[in-house]
This record gives C-alpha cells, structure tokens and sequence, in this order.
C-alpha cells in the first residue's frame, strides 16, 4: 500500500467527496492497513470476496456487476450497491431486502460511453429507469455511477462525465438534491477529470493499493 500517496489524496480531497478504497484482490491485511490510514469505505466486485474479507466494523460498496443468484447473500453485508445495472436485478435487490427489512442505498450504474463489453444502463434510458426503481420500497436510488471510457483520450473521458453531470442535475431538479445525492464517478486515472465535473464520490484501487494480481 501506498501511505503517502494515500495520505496526499486524503489531504487535497474536497471535505464533500467520498473515498471509496477499491480493495478487490487484495487481502484483509492490506484492507486493514488501508483502514488504519483512514479509509472508511470498501469497494469490491465480487460477492465471494465481500464475504471471504468481510469486518462488519468496516463499511463495504459492492461495485462490480451482480448476478441475480447472489443477491440474496450480499445484501446482509454491503451498505450500497453501486452497479444496479438492470430492472431484474432491481426486482431481485428488492425481493432480498424485504425478507431481511432492509432498505438498500444504491446507485444506477450508466453505460456513458456505450461500451458493448460493460453493463449499465444507457444514457437515454435512465430518466425512466430511476422512475422504475423509485417504486421500490426497499431500494433507496441515492444517485449514479460509471466508468470512464477504456482507451478514451481526455477529450472522450471529459465529454462523458460532462454528460454523467448533466443526467446527475437532472436527476436532482425531478426527485430532489437531498434524495439524489451521489456522483460516483472517477478512478486512480481519471480521478481529477471525474472531480472536475462534479464527482463527490471516487473509487480508487491502484494508486492506493497498487497494481492488481488476478492470479493469486
Ligand atoms: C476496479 C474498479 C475501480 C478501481 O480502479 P483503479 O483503476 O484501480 O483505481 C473503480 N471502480 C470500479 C467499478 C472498478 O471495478
């Protein structure tokens, strides 16, 4: 882990911007250290590592796509769900959460760039499905999240979170900025392009962590 890159991020960050600690495929120990330096709130992917790392003193976001079959054991654990990326899946968070009495925080994942590889909502269908999702009783909509553009320039990356802006302030003028309140947006590389355009909520995982290792 990096503790003075950590530390000059903590440092220079808006008092109103969220840090979310990206910790998928690194172990407890180093979740811990990061902890230790402050970090709050856990960013993972996948569901078997929420559990496999799991400390019910620390605050988790599960921000990777979920599958409807694994929904039911995530929820218990997770404070938001950032990657609602389907009216399915919204009808499954729902059904859990009943069961368990809990109302879900969660996010609307856009696809902004309309990647064919990446899941998410599309720009021009998220006014109506927020409307969809606001019927849940269980799901509380706080909001929206992307991911930048892969191979984008600037430029790309820009005009997207200029868009994500755009849809955010629209969100807030129909159901109100108490209600809509989050901009997850932006990563270790595009982290000050995403604050630029009004991000409050970033998800960094290599600048703090370091480079991942998916073959552990
Ligand atoms: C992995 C991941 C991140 C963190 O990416 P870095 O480039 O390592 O900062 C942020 N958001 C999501 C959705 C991710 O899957």
């Amino acid at each position: 882990m990096d503790k003075k890159k950590l530390s000059a991020i903590q440092r220079d960050l808006p008092k109103d911007v969220v840090l979310i600690a990206v910790s998928k495929t690194h172990t407890k120990e180093e979740i811990d250290e990061a902890y230790a330096s402050g970090c709050r709130i856990f960013g993972e992917n996948k569901v078997q590592e929420i559990k496999e790392k799991y400390d019910p003193n620390y605050h988790w976001h599960m921000i990777g796509h979920l599958q409807r079959n694994k929904v039911k054991d995530v929820v218990p654990l997770v404070d938001m769900i950032q990657s609602l990326d389907s009216l399915r899946l919204a009808e499954e968070i729902e059904k859990q959460c009943a069961k368990i009495e809990k109302v879900m925080p969660v996010l609307v994942e856009v696809n902004i760039a309309r990647e064919a590889n990446k899941t998410g909502i599309l720009l021009e269908e998220c006014l109506s499905f927020v409307k969809q999702c606001m019927s849940f009783p269980h799901l509380d909509v706080q909001g929206l999240m992307c991911v930048g553009p892969m191979n984008g320039t600037t430029a790309d990356i820009e005009a997207c979170f200029e868009k994500m802006q755009v849809l955010y302030h629209t969100l807030q003028n129909e159901y109100g900025a108490e209600r809509i309140r989050y901009l997850s947006m932006g990563m270790s590389q595009d982290y000050a392009l995403a604050l630029k355009h009004g991000s409050n909520m970033i998800r960094l995982g290599t600048i703090i962590f370091g480079q991942r290792n998916y073959n552990k």
